[in-house]
C-alpha cells in the first residue's frame, strides 16, 4: 500500500481511537526573481544547487534587511530558513570583503550543520569566504587566525558570553566590522536561558558600539504566539516581522490518536509507547520512510529494539531502521542523516535531537509518541514528515499526562493559532546585576551610559558599594582581578551551583544544577536526565554541592512533593468580582521537600515513593494567585472546599505550560485554604525561577483562557473521581476534587469572560 492508503486503512480500523484527521492540502510556492543587487557569483551556486529563484518569504527579509531593519523570520520546518539570512550574508561579504557576520545557534549540533551547508556554498562559488565554529571544541592554535581573519564565525551564546566578549580587543576585525548577527531558533531564548541572551546581546551591541559598528539582526524561530516581541524584548528595539512562508508542500494527513481507556474509573490508558510502535511498524511494512519521536532514551532504546525485529521480520535489510539520539558521535550522526537523505535508512527513532534544524530531507510518516511539552515542538516533530511533492502523514499518539489529553480531546485548540509564549526578563534583578558586572570588565561604564533599564546608576553605584567596581574620572570601572564570566552560567538565575558527576565515567562532571533546584532534581535517588540519558542520583553531598549520579534506563521519572510557605511581598496588579479576585506579584517561597514520587512515562502511574531528607530552601519569585470568593463556594463543605481547591491548583499548574512554553516544574503550585494575604482559599502558581521571567504576569492577562482550558479539561475526562490526566487522583486531592473543580470553575467563567 501507499501512503494515502495505509492512512484509510487506518481511519477505518482505528477511528474510534482517531480524535482528529486533518487533510491539509498541497501548497505550491510562491517564487520570486532573486534581486536585482544579488551577486552573480551567489546566483550561479545558488542555481547550481536547483534554486533559480527565491521563496516569497526570502525575498521580503531580504527586502527588509536592504532598508536597514532587524528581522524575525518565522516560518515551518524545511522551508528554506537558512537561505533567509545566507543571502543577504553572503551578498554583503562579496562587495565588501571586510565585512563581518556572527552566526549564533543554542547548541553545537547546529553549528556544525550550518558550516557544511555555507562551505558548500562558498566553493562553490570559488571565492576566499573563511567560514568557521568557535566554540569548546575549536584547537587553540587555530583561534588566532579565526579571530582575525574569519568573515563568518559561527558560535553559541555560551562561547560568546564566555569566550568572546571578554577577549574583544583580540577579536577587534570581527567588532570593526559586524554587519549581521544571526540568532537561529529564536523559540530556544525564553525563560531564564532568555533572560541571559538578551543581556549577552546587550553587552554584544555595547562592544560593537565601541568599535564603531552596528550590525542587524536577522532571527529565525520556530511558530510561537509572540516571536515578534521575543525578538524585540531580546534586542531592546523594533523587528520586522517575516512569516509570509512561500516555500511549496505536498498534501499531508495529521492525525491524532488517543490509546483507548482499559479502566475508566482510574483513567488508565493503553500505553502510548504500544499503540505507537503498531502504527510505526505498520508504516515501515509498507516501506514508506518513518521517524519515530520518543521522549527518552529508554523510549528511543525499546522502540528500536521493536522495529528492528519487525524490520528483520519484514526481510528489510541490515540498518534500515537506527536509533538517533545526543550521545551519539558525530560520524555516526552524519551517516544516519545521509541515510535518511538517501533513502537507505527506512525508519529512525529519535529523541528530540532531530527536531531541530538538522537536514535529513522530507521523510513520509512521523510518529510521535507522547506530547514534546509545546505545540511549537510538536508541528516541528511533525514537520520532519513532509515532501515538497507527494503525500505525507504525521500521528500523535497522546499520553496520559494531562496536555495530552487536553491536545488529543481539543483538536481545534491545537490547529489553530499558536498558544505558546516565549518569555523572557532582561531585567530580572540577579541575571542583569551578573551581566552588568561582565559588561564594566569589557569595557569601564561611563557616567549616565544605560545598560537596558533606566536605573543603570543605581545598579552601578551598588556595586561600588560592594566593591566590585570602583569610580575614576567619571567612569565605573571594575576592580576585582577576578573574570566574571566564567562563574555566571547562561542556565540558571542563581549562583551557586551543585555539580553532578557521573561516578561511572572515572568522575566528570555532566551538568550544573542551581542551589534553588537541587532538592527537586538532585535529592537521593533522583532521576536526573542529561541529554536524553538518565542517571540516578546516588549521593548528594549537600556541604560540597556535589551529586553523584550513574546512568540508569528506567520506565519513570521523579518528582518531589514541597512542603511549601508563600508569603506575599507586594501586589503588581489585582481585580475582583463577586466569584473571585486575582493578581500577580512578588512573594517570598519557602519549601522543604518532603517525598519523592516514581511516575511512570507513559501512563503517570504512581509506582512509589521514598522520603527526602535536605534543609528547607527560601526564594523571592513572582506568582499569579487566583481566590475563590464565597458566592463560588456556597453550598460546599469544608471537605469539598480543600479537595476542590487541590483539584483546582493541579488543573492550573498542568495547563499553564500550555501558554508558556516552558517547562513542568518551572512553574508550581501552592494552594492556602484560608491565605494570610487574602483571607480566603487561594491557589498560587509561583515561578520556580529567583526573580522570575514575567510567567506570572502574562497568566494573570490570560485568567479567563486559562481557566476556561482547565474547565474544558477536567469536564472532558472520561474518570469518575479524578486521574492523573486531570485533576489527580482521588487518594491525594480528595474524593469530591473532580466534582468540586469543574463545579468552581464553571462558577468562575459563568459571568462570562471579563
Ligand atoms: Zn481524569
Amino acid at each position: 500500500m501507499n501512503l494515502v492508503q495505509v492512512v484509510e486503512q487506518l481511519l477505518q480500523t482505528d477511528g474510534g481511537n482517531i480524535t482528529a484527521h486533518r487533510h491539509l492540502p498541497a501548497k505550491a510556492a510562491k517564487l520570486v526573481p532573486f534581486p536585482a543587487s544579488t551577486d552573480p557569483r551567489l546566483v550561479a551556486a545558488l542555481r547550481e544547487r536547483g534554486i533559480a529563484a527565491l521563496y516569497s518569504h526570502q525575498a521580503t527579509a531580504a527586502t527588509a534587511l536592504a532598508k536597514g531593519r532587524h528581522v524575525v523570520v518565522v516560518t515551518p520546518t524545511a522551508s528554506g530558513k537558512t537561505l533567509c539570512y545566507n543571502l543577504p550574508v553572503l551578498n554583503t561579504l562579496l562587495s565588501d570583503p571586510q565585512a563581518r557576520a556572527l552566526y549564533l545557534f543554542p547548541t553545537k549540533a547546529l553549528s556544525q550543520d550550518q558550516i557544511d551547508e555555507l562551505r558548500g556554498l562558498v566553493d562553490a562559488m570559488d571565492v576566499e569566504l573563511k567560514t568557521h565554529t568557535y566554540d569548546g571544541d575549536t584547537p587553540v592554535t587555530a583561534r588566532p587566525l579565526i579571530r582575525k581573519a574569519g568573515h563568518i564565525v559561527v558560535t553559541n551564546p555560551d562561547m560568546l558570553h564566555t569566550g568572546i566578549l571578554p577577549h574583544h580587543v583580540k577579536w577587534m576585525r570581527l567588532f570593526e566590522n559586524l554587519r549581521y548577527v544571526v540568532v537561529d531558533e529564536l523559540h530556544q531564548y525564553r525563560g531564564v536561558f532568555g533572560s541571559h541572551m538578551a543581556n549577552v546581546l546587550r553587552r554584544l551591541r555595547r562592544i560593537c558600539s565601541h568599535y564603531g559598528s552596528e550590525p542587524q539582526f536577522i532571527f529565525c524561530s520556530a511558530t510561537i504566539a509572540n516571536p515578534k516581541e521575543l525578538a524585540e524584548k531580546l534586542l531592546g528595539e523594533e523587528v520586522e516581522l517575516v512569516d509570509d512562508n512561500g516555500a511549496p508542500r505536498g498534501e499531508k494527513h495529521v492525525i491524532l490518536y488517543n490509546p483507548p481507556l482499559v479502566n475508566r474509573q482510574l483513567g488508565l490508558r493503553r500505553g502510548a509507547l504500544l499503540t505507537a510502535r503498531g502504527l510505526a511498524a505498520n508504516f515501515l511494512a509498507n516501506r514508506i520512510q518513518t521517524i519515530v519521536f520518543a521522549r527518552s532514551r529508554l523510549t528511543v532504546e525499546v522502540m528500536l529494539t521493536y522495529l528492528q525485529e519487525a524490520a528483520r521480520q519484514q526481510r528489510l535489510p541490515a540498518g534500515a531502521v537506527r536509533g538517533y539520539r545526543g550521545g551519539y558521535l558525530p560520524l555516526e550522526r552524519r551517516e544516519i542523516e545521509r541515510g535518511l537523505r538517501e533513502g537507505g535508512v527506512l525508519g529512525v527513532v529519535s529523541t528530540n535531537a532531530l527536531e531541530l534544524g538538522v537536514d535529513i530531507g522530507g521523510l513520509e510518516a512521523a510518529v510521535l509518541v507522547g506530547y514534546p511539552g509545546t505545540v511549537a515542538s510538536t508541528w516541528q516533530q511533525m514537520g520532519r514528515a513532509g515532501r515538497r511533492r507527494g503525500a505525507s502523514a504525521a500521528v500523535f499518539v497522546a499520553s496520559s499526562n494531562p496536555l495530552d489529553q487536553y491536545l488529543v480531546n481539543h483538536p481545534d485548540y491545537f490547529f489553530s493559532s499558536p498558544p505558546e509564549h516565549g518569555l523572557v526578563n532582561p531585567d530580572n534583578l540577579l541575571v542583569l546585576m551578573d551581566h552588568l558586572k561582565c559588561a564594566a570588565f569589557e569595557l569601564p561604564f561611563g557616567e549616565g551610559e544605560r545598560f537596558g533599564v533606566e536605573t543603570t546608576a543605581e545598579a552601578l553605584d551598588y556595586l561600588v558599594d560592594s566593591r566590585v567596581l570602583y569610580r575614576s574620572k567619571g567612569a565605573y570601572h571594575w576592580s576585582s582581578d577576578s573574570f566574571p564570566a566564567e562563574q555566571i552560567s547562561l542556565r540558571s538565575a542563581a549562583r551557586e551551583n551543585f555539580v553532578i558527576i557521573d561516578q561511572s565515567q572515572g568522575a566528570r562532571v555532566i551538568g550544573e544544577v542551581d542551589r534553588y533546584a537541587a532538592p527537586t532534581m538532585i535529592h537521593e535517588e533522583a532521576i536526573y536526565i542529561h541529554e536524553g540519558r538518565q542517571y540516578q542520583v546516588v549521593q548528594l553531598d549537600y556541604e560540597e554541592k556535589k551529586a553523584f549520579v550513574e546512568p540508569v534506563n528506567v520506565d519513570y521519572y521523579t518528582d518531589a512533593n514541597l512542603a511549601v510557605e508563600l508569603q506575599v511581598l507586594a501586589e503588581d496588579a489585582g481585580r475582583q468580582d463577586r466569584q473571585s479576585a486575582d493578581a500577580h506579584g512578588d512573594v517570598r517561597v519557602t519549601y522543604v521537600p518532603t517525598i519523592f514520587k516514581k511516575i511512570k512515562f507513559d501512563t503517570h502511574e504512581n509506582l512509589g515513593s521514598g522520603p527526602i531528607y535536605l534543609p528547607q530552601e527560601e526564594m523571592h519569585t513572582t506568582a499569579y494567585w487566583l481566590t475563590l470568593g464565597e458566592d463560588t463556594l456556597a453550598g460546599f463543605d469544608r471537605e469539598q472546599i480543600q479537595s476542590g481547591l487541590n483539584g483546582l491548583g493541579n488543573l492550573l499548574v498542568n495547563v499553564a505550560p500550555l501558554f508558556l512554553m516552558c517547562d513542568p516544574g518551572d512553574i508550581r503550585v501552592a494552594c492556602q485554604i484560608r491565605s494570610p494575604h487574602t483571607g480566603r482559599p487561594t491557589a498560587f502558581l509561583y515561578e520556580f525561577c529567583p526573580g522570575g521571567v514575567g510567567m506570572s504576569e502574562r497568566l494573570f492577562r490570560l485568567r479567563d483562557d486559562l481557566l476556561q482550558r482547565c474547565l474544558e479539561l477536567v469536564r472532558d475526562c472520561p474518570c469518575e473521581d479524578g486521574c492523573p490526566s486531570c485533576v489527580g487522583p482521588a487518594g491525594e486531592v480528595g474524593e469530591s476534587g473532580k466534582a468540586a473543580a469543574a463545579r468552581i470553575l464553571s462558577r468562575l467563567l459563568s459571568d462570562g469572560p471579563r
